[in-house]
This record gives C-alpha cells, sequence and structure tokens, in this order.
C-alpha cells in the first residue's frame, strides 16, 4: 500500500540537502482488519505543521515514518462487529487519528489524552487506506464535501484550544499564529463570542486571510509594536484570552505581556523539545495571576467539530491539492508557506455528484 513517509531524518528545512530531512511515498504491508475495524479509501490528507518535527524525530527516529493524521475517505469495508456507530460501506467519514481505549485508568477518569495505549492504532493515513477502530471514524455531513472534510481533525485542535480558553462572550481574544490552527481556531472564537478579536502574524498573505474570516485587527509583529497594538486594540487592559498557534520560540514569551490581569494563555502548538521559556512568576503568575496551559490531542472535541464544520470558511484552505506520488513536491510547498494548507489527493473518489 502505498504510503507518504519520511524516509530520512532531519530538518526539511535544512539548506544543506546531505542533512536535509526527506520525504517520500513508500510501499506499507496492508494494515489487519480486526472485527471492530472500519478500513477507509482515503480521498484527502491535509499536511499538518507537526508532520515537519515528525521528520526531524520528535517521535522517533526509525525510518521509514509513515505520516497522515487529517483524513477524509469512503469506508471501503468493516469488521464483523463494527456496526455500534451505523457506520456503512460507502460512508463519507473522517477521524481521529488516536483511539482512546476507553478502559485505561487516563479514559475512565475523563482523560482521554493521557491514554496508556494510545499508540496502538495511530496509523499513517497519508496512504490509500488506513484502518482504524470504529470510535475514530465519523460520518462527514452532507453539506462538507470529502475535500473540506479533511479537516475535521485540525478544526478539533480549534475546538479543544478554545475549550482550554474557558472563554467568556464577550471576552478580547488574541491569536498569535496564522497558520491552519490559528485560523481554524480565530473562526472559532469568533462565534464563541470573542471580542477585539486579533491576530499576530509576520506573513501578510495570512494576515489578510485572518481578515476576511473574522479578525477585527491584525498585527505585523516584525514592522510593528505588538505592545503599544495591544494597548490601543483592548484600551490599555490587555487580552482575557490569548492564544500561541505559532509555535516560535520567538514569539511565545511576548505574550504574557498582551495577556490581562487574570488572562488564559493557550499554548496550542508545538515546541522545540529543548526550548524553555523563562518565567517571572512574581509578574505573571502572583500580581497577574495568568493561567498557562496546552494542548497536547484534542479528545471529546471531535463530535462538535464535526458541529461545527459545516459553518467555517474552509475555501482558502483547500486550493492547494497535489497527487500521492507527488508528496515529496506537495512537503516543498507546504515548508515554503505559499499556502496555508497542503493537500494530498490520495485517491480520485467521486462524491456522488456533489461539489
Ligand atoms: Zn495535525
Ligand atoms: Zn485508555
Amino acid at each position: 500500500m502505498r504510503t507518504v513517509a519520511v524516509t530520512k531524518i532531519g530538518s526539511l528545512r535544512d539548506p544543506d540537502e546531505q542533512t536535509r530531512g526527506r520525504i517520500g511515498v513508500v510501499d506499507f504491508p496492508d494494515q489487519p482488519l480486526g472485527p471492530e475495524d472500519v478500513r477507509i479509501r482515503v480521498a484527502y490528507a491535509a499536511i499538518c505543521g507537526s508532520d515537519p518535527h515528525l521528520a526531524e524525530g520528535f517521535f522517533g527516529t526509525d525510518v521509514p515514518i509513515g505520516l497522515g493524521h487529517e483524513i477524509s475517505g469512503v469506508i471501503e469495508e468493516l469488521g464483523a462487529a463494527a456496526h455500534r456507530n451505523g457506520l456503512q460501506v460507502g460512508d463519507r467519514v473522517a477521524g481521529n487519528f488516536l483511539r482512546f481505549c476507553g478502559t485505561c485508568r487516563s479514559c475512565q477518569e475523563g482523560k482521554q489524552q493521557f491514554c496508556e495505549h494510545i499508540q496502538d492504532y495511530n496509523r499513517p493515513g497519508m496512504a490509500e487506506t488506513v484502518t482504524w477502530h470504529e470510535s475514530q471514524v465519523y460520518r462527514l455531513p452532507d453539506a462538507v464535501t470529502l475535500l473540506e472534510g479533511c479537516l475535521l481533525e485540525p478544526t478539533s485542535v480549534a475546538v479543544r484550544i478554545a475549550d482550554k480558553t474557558g472563554i467568556k462572550v464577550g471576552d478580547r481574544v488574541v491569536v498569535c499564529g496564522g497558520g491552519p490552527i490559528g485560523q481554524l481556531a480565530l473562526q472559532v472564537m469568533k462565534r464563541y463570542g470573542a471580542t477585539s478579536l486579533t491576530m499576530i502574524e509576520p506573513i501578510a498573505e495570512r494576515r489578510e486571510m485572518a481578515l476576511r474570516h473574522g479578525a477585527e485587527f491584525v498585527v505585523d509583529p516584525v514592522a510593528e509594536n505588538q505592545y503599544e497594538r495591544a494597548d490601543d486594540i483592548t484600551g490599555g487592559r490587555g487580552y482575557d484570552v490569548v492564544i500561541d498557534a505559532s509555535g516560535s520560540s520567538r514569539a511565545v514569551k511576548g505574550l504574557l505581556d498582551i495577556a490581562a490581569k487574570g488572562a488564559t494563555v493557550v499554548y496550542g502548538a508545538m515546541y522545540p523539545a529543548d526550548f524553555e521559556m523563562p518565567l517571572n512568576l512574581s509578574d505573571y503568575l502572583y500580581l497577574k495571576e495568568l493561567t498557562l496551559t496546552g494542548v497536547f490531542v484534542s479528545p471529546y472535541a471531535f463530535p462538535r467539530a464535526l458541529q461545527i464544520l459545516p459553518h467555517l470558511e474552509l475555501d482558502e484552505m483547500t486550493q492547494s491539492v497535489f497527487p500521492l506520488e507527488q508528496a515529496t513536491e506537495a512537503f516543498e510547498v507546504h515548508v515554503s508557506g505559499a499556502y496555508p494548507k497542503v493537500i494530498i489527493r490520495c485517491n480520485d473518489i467521486d462524491e456522488g455528484g456533489r461539489a
């Protein structure tokens, strides 16, 4: 089965071709179909900002490492007992690449993100087919195309970020980083009643995209003084909710200074494993009572992500599509940042006359 994989560990941005990481298409064995499993013929798999981190060896260095956790497709085959959610062969679906076992202590304590068996079904989906447990699979609403459906997983991350902000209607909200998660978080927070909604982003195209989809203000952190802008926008009070979706070690510290007293700051990205951020406890936790938190994965968020997906504006995130065999080129375009999202078409699937 053809699968997109990391074939050499290294940074995809390394200017030296000798040490640069590499993405290729390789043959993987078919995944076994257990009795409660669902085999999905993958239509689309989106490249995630975390995929280059896998190329750098963040989760292990044994190549090839299969990629792809943002997928949509059509059910091809069901295990004999995979009928508890009413899934049928031919259903258009998307899903969660992680299976939460439901049995371990973490799952029973309502903390599925820490499931002790979380890796069991973590199978690469940037492939011709993927086989998941039925609990990972969700039927797409009619209003959502397969192309849009591969954005269910990143949408679930935006929903989970919103959960962790504890936002109240009318809160002043800033999102740092205009990549896909930042753009989706912006749209989700808008629907949640965010005010003074601001995007901090150095790339002009991404700022303009944010303005088209609900941002009231945008800040260029390179050309502008973001602290003065934040003061202007919030009347000197700061933001009640601060979301980092940039993962940038340069950006994260300054976010504490645009947070209001009592604010919640969600570090909602992946960060370099060896990066440490200095934190003055007296200023930020004692005097300012900030709540700092993060997001690992997005448990309990998929059903709501599915509800909100038809209401999001996804057109600008579905414009760059490459066939499976051109995955290497697709990753080059992803790394160039030319498009907010780059998507791999894993199979040509007719949606029965749908757009
Ligand atoms: Zn992702
Ligand atoms: Zn578990």
